[in-house]
């Protein structure tokens, strides 16, 4: 009787990809955007290494729908993620502007 020995080893190794949020759909997803854009859509001139979702999963986006992905530059990247975030902190952010004089 080692049935449940055997089942945790057969989660383990199943899980830890999984857990990432990169499993076997998503690195073809992956791979499909960037071969549809191997130059950063957002530059033009680099070539991509990120397969961004053009609406975040957090807003919605589909995670596996090549119309919501592009492929991105890590600087590009970065950059909207970093966008992305301000946006999360501060939605509606407004600060009077200073009138001139
Ligand atoms: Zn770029």
């Amino acid at each position: 009787m080692h049935k449940r020995q055997h089942q945790q080893a057969y989660d383990r190794t199943r899980g830890t990809a999984q857990q990432r949020g990169y499993d076997a759909d998503h690195r073809k997803w992956r791979a499909a955007v960037l071969a549809r854009d191997p130059i950063c859509t957002a530059c033009g001139r680099e070539p991509s290494t990120f397969a961004d979702h053009i609406i975040p999963l957090k807003q919605g986006g589909a995670k596996l729908d090549l119309a919501n992905g592009q492929g991105m530059c890590s600087r590009c990247h970065q950059a909207k993620r970093g966008r992305e975030r301000h946006q999360e902190q501060a939605p509606a952010a407004r600060w009077p502007p200073k009138r001139p004089g």
